[in-house]
C-alpha cells in the first residue's frame, strides 16, 4: 500500500469496527479496514454458534443500568444508536429477529453468518477495502505500523479507529496485543480482566470425579454470606468443570465476584438448589419420618435433591448438618460454595479493563492523539450476557464512526488536511 493513500483506518473486523466502517463510508469517505486474522468476524461468528443474543427487550432506563459503573459513559451513546436503532439496522440487512422468553433478541435462524455475510457485502459495496492478515504494531513517525505477509507496511491515516476488542478467546483474534503500543503513547490502559467467567473451585477429587461437566439446573445464586441479605438472587444455570463452575448463572456475578476475590482472595456463592420450597416448607418435609429409607431416597423424595445437587450437598455439609433436617433445609437453600480465582480470560465471554473513558471525547477520540478513535470491546466497561456486549460495541463502533466523520469535516473546513 503507497503510504501517502489518503485513508480512513479502521483497525479489527469485529462488529465495533465494521460498524464504524459503515458509517464514515456512508458519509462519503474512503475507508480502509485491517485486521490481524485471515477472515473477518471471527467472534461475531463464534457467538452465533450458540445463538446470536444481538440485544435485549427491557426498556433502555433498565438497560442502559447493565453497563454499571460506565452507565454514565454509556447511556448517552445509547440514546443515539440505542436498541432499537440497532435492530432497524439489523432488519436493514434482511435480517429478521425475534425476541426470546426472557427478551433476549435473536436473528430469527439465531446465527451470525447470514448477518455477517449480508453486512460484508454491504461494505464493499460501500468500497470499504479489506486487508486481512495485517497486524497493527504500533506507530513509526507518527504513521501506523502493520506486519503483513508482505512484511512491515506503513499506512499515512487521516483518521484511525482502533476496535481490537478485548482479550478473551484470542484464538478468534482479540488477544490484547493493542495495550503495550498504546501505552507507549502515553495513554494509561485499564488492565484487562476476565468478565462473563467461570470462577475455580477446590472440588474433592471424588466430586470432581462423579460430576464434572455435569450442569446444575433450576437454581439460584447470589453472593455472599448466608446472614447478608443485601445482593440480589439471580436465577440461570451452572456447569461443573474440572476446576470450578462456569455458565449463565456465574457469569452475571462475575463482575462482583471477581472483585471480591482480588480484595480477598476468595468469595462464596450462595446456591438455592430448590428456588420452588421454601426453607421452613423443605425442613418440615425432611423432619417427617424417613423409615428405613437411605438419606438419599429421602432428600429426593422429599426435597428434590438428587445427582449432582445432592453431590453438592455432600461436599460442602458435614455429618451433622446432613442429620439435621433444619440445618440441611437451610443448606439446601443457602448452600456456601467458596469460589476461588476466576478462569483465564482466555477462557471469558468478555473482558473489563481497557482503554478509560476518561482518555476519551464524548465521541470516542483519544485527547491525546488527535483523529484516533475506538470503539467496541477494548473500552473500558463490562455488563453481562443478554446481548449487552454486542448492543455496546454496535454503539461504540457507531458513535466512532460519527466522530470520524465529524472530524474530518471539521479539518476539511479548517483547510488544515
Ligand atoms: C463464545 C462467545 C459467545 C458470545 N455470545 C455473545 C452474544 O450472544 N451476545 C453478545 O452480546 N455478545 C456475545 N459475545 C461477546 C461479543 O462477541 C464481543 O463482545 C464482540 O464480538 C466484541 O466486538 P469487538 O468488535 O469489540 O471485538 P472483536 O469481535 O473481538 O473483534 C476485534 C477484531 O480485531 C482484530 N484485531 C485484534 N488485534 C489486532 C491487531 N493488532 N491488528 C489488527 N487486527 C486486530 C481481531 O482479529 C478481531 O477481528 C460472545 C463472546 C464469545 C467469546
Amino acid at each position: 500500500m503507497s503510504t501517502s493513500t489518503p485513508i480512513i483506518a479502521v483497525i479489527g473486523a469485529g462488529p465495533a469496527g465494521l460498524m464504524a466502517a459503515e458509517v464514515i463510508a456512508r458519509a462519503g469517505f474512503s475507508v480502509a479496514v485491517f485486521d490481524a486474522k485471515p477472515s473477518a468476524g471471527r467472534k461475531l461468528l463464534r457467538a452465533g454458534s450458540g445463538g446470536l443474543n444481538l440485544t435485549h427487550g427491557e426498556p433502555l432506563s433498565a438497560f442502559v443500568d447493565r453497563y454499571a459503573e460506565r452507565t454514565g459513559q454509556v447511556a448517552p451513546m445509547l440514546d443515539r444508536f440505542g436498541p432499537s436503532q440497532l435492530l432497524d439496522w439489523v432488519h436493514g440487512l434482511g435480517i429478521e429477529t425475534f425476541v426470546g422468553s426472557s427478551q433476549r433478541i435473536f436473528p430469527v435462524d439465531k446465527k451470525a453468518a447470514p448477518l455477517l455475510r449480508a453486512w460484508l457485502t454491504r461494505l464493499r459495496g460501500l468500497g470499504v477495502h479489506f486487508h486481512m492478515r495485517w497486524r497493527w504494531v504500533g506507530w513509526q513517525d507518527g504513521a501506523l505500523q502493520f506486519d503483513t505477509p508482505d512484511g512491515t507496511q506503513v499506512v499515512h491515516a487521516h483518521a484511525t479507529v482502533m476496535a481490537m476488542g478485548g482479550a478473551s478467546w484470542p484464538e478468534l483474534g482479540s488477544d490484547g496485543r493493542w495495550v503495550s503500543p498504546l501505552e507507549q503513547q502515553g495513554i494509561l490502559v485499564a488492565p484487562l480482566k476476565p468478565s462473563n467467567c467461570g470462577f475455580q473451585v477446590a472440588w474433592s477429587d471424588h466430586f470432581r470425579e462423579r460430576f464434572a461437566r455435569q450442569p446444575i439446573k433450576s437454581v439460584r445464586g447470589r453472593l455472599g454470606s448466608a446472614n447478608s441479605n443485601k445482593d440480589a438472587w439471580h436465577s440461570g444455570e451452572l456447569m461443573v468443570t474440572e476446576e470450578g463452575l462456569e455458565g449463565g448463572l456465574i457469569y452475571a456475578l462475575s463482575a462482583p465476584a471477581r472483585e471480591a476475590v482480588a480484595q480477598n482472595g476468595h468469595t462464596t456463592l450462595l446456591l438455592d438448589l430448590n428456588p420452588g420450597r421454601s426453607e421452613a416448607q423443605l425442613a418440615e418435609r425432611l423432619s417427617q419420618p424417613q423409615g428405613r429409607r437411605s438419606l438419599a431416597r429421602h432428600l429426593k423424595s422429599k426435597a428434590g435433591i438428587e445427582g449432582v445437587k445432592a453431590g453438592l450437598l455432600r461436599e460442602f455439609c458435614d455429618h451433622n448438618v446432613m442429620n439435621d433436617p433444619h440445618q440441611l433445609a437451610r443448606h439446601i437453600k443457602q448452600l456456601p460454595v467458596p469460589l476461588g480465582k476466576p478462569f483465564a480470560i482466555a477462557r471469558a465471554i468478555s473482558s473489563a479493563g481497557g482503554v478509560r473513558f476518561e482518555d476519551l471525547t464524548q465521541e470516542l477520540m483519544l485527547k491525546a492523539l488527535p483523529g484516533v478513535f475506538c470503539a467496541g470491546e477494548m473500552l473500558d466497561w463490562e455488563a453481562p450476557t443478554g446481548g449487552y456486549l454486542l448492543t455496546g460495541c454496535f454503539t461504540s463502533g457507531w458513535i466512532a464512526g460519527t466522530g470520524v466523520a465529524t472530524f474530518l469535516r471539521v479539518v476539511e473546513q479548517s483547510g488544515t488536511r
